[in-house]
């Protein structure tokens, strides 16, 4: 293992010029490396691609990357190859040069890294079969999951490929809760338990905040404005809203625009590459802005409405400040959207257990909009993690006043910090 980790050191220089691993990193790629199973829960921008890379350039043959996005897959095969490895992709976005140029790899065994978009896992059967696979890693892995918003029916095909192909498989995921994580290892490791590792979910340059909804337009746009000139993602629950609030954010004197899953992709895909490249434009999205967002110096992310569940509020919060800079965060909910979301699990087509599921993630959100001490060691503590107080959240800020006496004594108090005097 401690040569293994040496070697990894050496690529970890001379393939991305890096000094050292992030947190987390060198145990996963030791693992993988090693031919271990494992499934790797870390959350965005902790650097999961390195984790399946540079163990491919460690291992014989060619491990094969299952990745849900053409654009991210093109995206890495761009990088690696630029940092003078061997990868490929097949997709439907190939040129013909670009397949050819897979296939003479294959043929002569030079690849080491082959990107396979999900739908082509069984057309691809046969090639797979008699290329030297050595290994599969799955990127996005609660893709797989069925009830996830981000569920890809491709994936199921990934089980019964490593099954075939009887080589050990590494997931990759941000997504932490306990219900994924078994779907997981049901559907990708066919119920053989993985090694898994699951680390740091603290992002401590991103400061929470919640707010009752009063005058919600109104709150979002002041947010907004406080951070004029900064890039900024506001979530909605549905898909006027994103409209309606960009409209508002336009008026207001900000670059803005709506994104959502009604547009279509080209309109999406124009809203994604002006993200990417124009410093200080507000997107009002509906949770479709996702996994496609790779920007590290998003400013802020606010929601004008209550996420979902507790992973679903991290996940988008946790698109901001990737860059390690400090970044904003704030979280309207009112009773309707309480409402609304226990009528969309309720009407949702779940099963009854996963329905249950969703109400106890929903709940774990709802008890960290109305906490009474710091956000973060209650978001943490979710994930499984303890923390002290952070500092960066607003109950930490302002510690709220409890009262656990009678009203004669809040009056008192009340009256007392009206004066200031004792
Ligand atoms: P994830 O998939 O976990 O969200 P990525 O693999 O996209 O994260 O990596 C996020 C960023 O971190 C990338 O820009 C990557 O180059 C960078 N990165 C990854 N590992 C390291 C490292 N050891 N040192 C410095 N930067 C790193
Ligand atoms: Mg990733
Ligand atoms: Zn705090």
């Amino acid at each position: 293992p401690a040569a293994a980790t040496d070697a990894a050191r050496d690529l970890l220089a001379s393939v991305y010029g890096f000094a050292d691993f992030r947190p987390g990193q060198a145990e996963i790629v030791a693992a993988v490396a090693a031919g271990q199973e494992v499934l790797a829960i870390l959350p965005t921008g902790a650097g999961k691609s390195l984790c399946f890379q540079l163990p491919a350039l460690m291992r014989p043959g060619v491990t094969l990357v299952v990745s849900p996005l053409i654009a991210l897959m093109r995206d890495q095969v761009r990088a690696l190859q630029a940092a003078g490895v061997v990868a490929g992709a097949l997709t439907s976005a190939n040129t013909d040069a670009e397949t050819d140029a897979v296939h003479a790899a294959l043929a002569d065994g030079t690849l080491r890294l082959l990107y396979l978009a999900p739908e082509r896992l069984v057309s691809a059967r046969t090639l797979l079969a008699r290329a030297n696979v050595t290994a599969i890693a799955v990127d996005e892995a609660h893709c797989v999951s069925q009830w996830g918003h981000d569920f890809r029916p491709d994936y199921l095909q990934i089980g019964a490929l490593r099954k075939s192909l009887g080589v050990p498989l590494a997931a990759f995921t941000a997504t932490a809760d306990a219900e994924t994580r078994d779907e997981i290892v049901a559907r990708l490791f066919d119920g053989a338990q993985p090694r898994v590792f699951l680390h740091g979910f603290d992002r401590p340059n991103i400061h929470l905040a919640f707010a009752a909804k009063d005058r919600p337009r109104a709150q979002i746009l002041d947010f907004a404005a406080a951070r004029r000139g900064q890039s900024g993602i506001v979530y909605c629950g549905t898909r006027a809203k994103t409209e309606g609030l960009a409209r508002a954010m336009a008026e207001a004197g900000h670059p803005a625009c709506a994104y959502h899953g009604g547009m279509e992709a080209e309109a999406r895909r124009a809203v994604e590459t002006r993200f990417a490249v124009e410093d200080g434009l507000i997107v009002c999205a509906t949770v479709a802005f996702g996994m496609g967002v790779d920007k590290p110096d998003i400013r802020w992310v606010a929601h004008a409405d209550l996420p979902k569940s507790i992973e679903s509020y991290y996940q988008e919060i946790g698109r901001a400040g990737r860059d390690g800079a400090p970044a904003e965060t704030l979280t309207l909910f009112g009773a309707d959207d309480i409402r609304l979301r226990r009528s969309q699990i309720d009407e949702g087509l779940a099963p009854p257990e996963r329905k249950d599921a969703d109400h106890g993630r929903l709940n774990a959100l709802l008890g960290l909009a109305e906490a009474l001490a710091c956000r973060r060691v209650q978001l943490l503590a979710y994930f499984g993690e303890t923390a002290e107080p952070c500092g960066n959240c607003d109950l930490c800020d302002t510690p709220p006043l409890t009262f656990d006496g009678t009203e004669s004594v809040r009056m008192a108090l009340s009256a007392v910090l009206r004066t200031g005097e004792w």
